[in-house]
């Protein structure tokens, strides 16, 4: 706990009534028997001032800690800015695991296997999630050494896994999430392709294929490519790589998984090569990490930054506002590097290395709509790479004043920064879009930057709980428009989108698409936006009809590639049962 005291004149946050019962059932500090002890002012105290507090072992720091305290408070309370979940959960607190983020090891023998198994059991229980790369185990059949009996390769190690997930629910907080990759050059790489053909099979998995540059360019020659024996480097057979890129295809037309990861291009970025290379991202796919690294993200509610025109003036965004933000944000979560506790000396070295922070926006359908900009539009994506730009540019000059009070990060002397003089910083990388799935739902924000789901709908929260939610800038609009009425908006509520509603105002439809009113090529080329000024990855899902075809995936996933994206994910309405997280309801 913060030796802070509490100011009598903290203000008492405002709160919408589903974050309400997500901060109640899943953030706020409960005792034995289960019965909630903090108010959400405790609460989003009790966080400030543990993050703030760190501020005082640093001389050259320009804050005290409790004026510090106070301005996080601020932030977080207006719904400005919010730390990933774990932060929110447990900072102040004996767990003070506070990273949402991670990446573990798996080596090829039995030992390192379980080992990643009891790691990763233990980063569950503090409410992180876990990605690893698969690849280096030997395929199915091959031989092993000490016992001259066969392998069983990486699908039945994924499956205990799954399984060990599966009973650690996560002491309460939330169930376990995890990315698990393979090697398109893997021998096994078929069968992993197909492994959540059956509903429900590794539902506390999302998949995805490792792809190179070099199978993309066989895929673009119709040629065949090599599988390599992880363990020997031999070449065990080859396989088409078009046929193999349409299986994947057809997996995720009909299931969503796996999705595709470009691991050169993440390479490509990856900032401390000489600390190893990126084999694996965390399980929603927006922070690749090294093995052994960890990364606490926050969101901006872009929402936030909107500036009303007066005087005959056009509104726009408070760039001033938004710099503010994302200076403050850029220390919080460097303190948060500090305060967190990691469950393995591995890990913590790791971090302390590379000091990785990924700041991201949300709310970003929100904005557009303040500003009346359709998403789907030329205009939406050029004011993306300018917010994000803006967003990146400044977390690296926070970054740097940080490194001038309290030293740049460990590793960046051997760092591409470091190499090409462009520093010193703080922080390996700064920039991560998440997806902000609970996050989203405590600040009443659109998510990441994704366009709304439905303008209208019923949210299911947790177990069973149900909420209806309207986009609080429709309905004012809606009623700007004269166009308000209850019956209105019941029947918005069935079908989420105003598209086909040829009564309503001609302004109204264009600016209030949902993501199924957007064709593909508009979420991708919004992603690759985003992407061209982040320095980690971006969550998003190309939404599509359960009409769509196979061809259009095909096309979605090889212009994700033709467009920079690092990887891609697509969701076609209905072809999924269970998900593994990011849409609310296991949260
Ligand atoms: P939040 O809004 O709760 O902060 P996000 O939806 O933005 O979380 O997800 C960010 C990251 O947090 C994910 O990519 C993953 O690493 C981790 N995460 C999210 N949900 C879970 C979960 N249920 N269990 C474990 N980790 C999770």
């Amino acid at each position: 706990m913060s030796t802070l005291k509490m100011p009598a004149s903290l203000p008492d946050p405002i709160i919408n009534e589903n974050a309400k019962i997500v901060l109640k059932r899943r953030y706020q500090r409960k005792d034995a028997d289960g019965i909630v002890y903090e108010s959400v002012k405790e609460l989003f105290w009790r966080v400030a001032s543990a993050i703030a507090e760190e501020e005082a072992k640093y001389d050259g720091s320009s804050y005290k800690p409790a004026k510090l305290a106070r301005e996080f408070y601020d932030l977080m309370t207006t719904y400005r800015f919010l730390p990933n979940s774990p932060t929110l959960m447990n900072a102040g607190t004996d767990i003070g695991q506070l990273a949402a983020c991670f990446v573990l090891p798996v080596a090829d023998d039995i030992e390192g296997i379980f080992d990643a198994v009891k790691h990763a059991a233990m980063i569950h229980k503090s409410g992180g999630g876990t990605g690893f790369s698969f690849s280096r185990l030997r395929a199915k059949d091959s031989v092993v050494g000490s016992t001259g009996g066969v392998a069983s390769g990486p699908l039945s190690f994924l499956k205990i896994f799954n399984c060990a997930t599966e009973q650690i629910k996560q002491g309460g907080t939330r169930r376990g999430a995890n990315m698990g990759i393979l090697r398109v050059d893997h021998p096994d790489v078929m069968d992993f392709i197909k492994a959540k053909e059956r509903d429900g099979e590794l539902n506390n998995f999302n998949l995805s294929i490792g792809l190179t540059e070099q199978f993309m360019r066989a895929v673009e020659k119709k040629e065949d490519y090599d599988l390599v024996a992880p363990n020997s480097g031999e070449v065990v057979g080859q396989l088409n790589a078009r046929e193999v890129f349409n299986i994947l295809v057809n997996k995720a037309w009909e299931s969503g998984d796996p999705g595709i990861v470009f691991l050169d291009r993440i390479n490509r970025d990856n900032p401390t090569p000489k600390l190893g290379e990126i084999e694996s991202t965390n399980p929603c796919g927006e922070q690749p990490l090294l093995p052994y690294e960890a990364c606490n993200l926050g969101s901006i509610n872009l929402g936030k930054c909107y500036l009303k025109g007066k005087n005959g003036h056009d509104s726009e965004i408070d760039w001033e506002e938004l710099k503010r933000i994302v200076h403050l944000s850029v220390r919080f979560l460097d303190n948060v590097i500090d305060a967190s506790v990691y469950p393995l000396d591995q890990i913590t070295e790791m971090v302390g290395k590379n000091r990785k922070i990924g700041l991201g926006v949300m709310g970003w359908a929100d904005l557009l709509y303040q500003l009346k900009i359709s998403y789907n539009s030329q205009t939406a994506v050029d004011l993306a790479e300018r917010v994000m730009k803006f967003v990146r540019d400044e977390s690296r000059s926070a970054s740097k004043l940080l490194a001038k009070e309290r030293g740049e990060f460990p590793a960046y002397p051997e760092s591409v920064f470091g190499e090409a003089n462009l520093g010193p910083y703080r922080n390996a990388t700064t920039t991560t879009i998440a997806p902000t799935g609970t996050l989203s739902i405590i600040a009443g924000c659109s998510s990441g930057v994704e366009p709304l789901f439905a303008l209208s709908f019923v949210r299911n929260v947790m177990d069973n709980d149900k909420l209806v939610e309207t986009n609080p800038f429709f309905e004012a609009a809606v009623k700007d428009a004269d166009a308000y009425s209850a019956k209105l908006m019941e029947e918005i509520a069935k079908v989420g989108t105003i598209k086909k509603m040829d009564h309503l105002p001609e302004e109204l439809r264009r600016v209030f698409v949902t993501a199924m009113d957007i064709e593909p090529i508009w979420h991708l080329k919004m992603q690759a936006a985003f992407q061209k000024f982040t320095d980690n990855a971006v969550s998003k899902t190309v939404n599509l009809p359960n009409s769509a075809t196979k061809e259009e995936i095909w096309d979605i996933y090889w212009k994700a590639y033709e467009f920079g994206c690092k990887g891609v994910t697509v969701y076609r309405d209905g072809s999924k049962i269970s998900q593994v997280l990011c849409t609310g309801d296991d949260k």
